[in-house]
């Protein structure tokens, strides 16, 4: 394995192996450090988005919160 990170989808758990088909879905931050992207299948974007949007929205609140306060 090189050291090119494997993309997984966040709806079926399964890696993309194309990169064309990866579609940026969402960011996540770790605990340390500046987290990672998160992606999904192109066909299964629609089933990732099940995350209410209300929530991803306070999700990000608290993610900005978090880094400002890591500065
Ligand atoms: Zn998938």
């Amino acid at each position: 394995m090189s050291g090119t990170a494997v993309r997984v989808c966040r709806a079926c758990d399964e890696p993309i192996t194309d990169p064309a088909d990866a579609v940026l879905v969402a960011h996540e931050l770790g605990n340390s450090g500046p987290g990672w992207d998160v992606y999904a299948h192109r066909d299964h974007v629609d089933d990732v988005e099940q995350a209410d949007p209300d929530l991803l929205r306070i999700m990000t609140r608290i993610w900005t919160v978090r880094i400002q306060a890591e500065q």
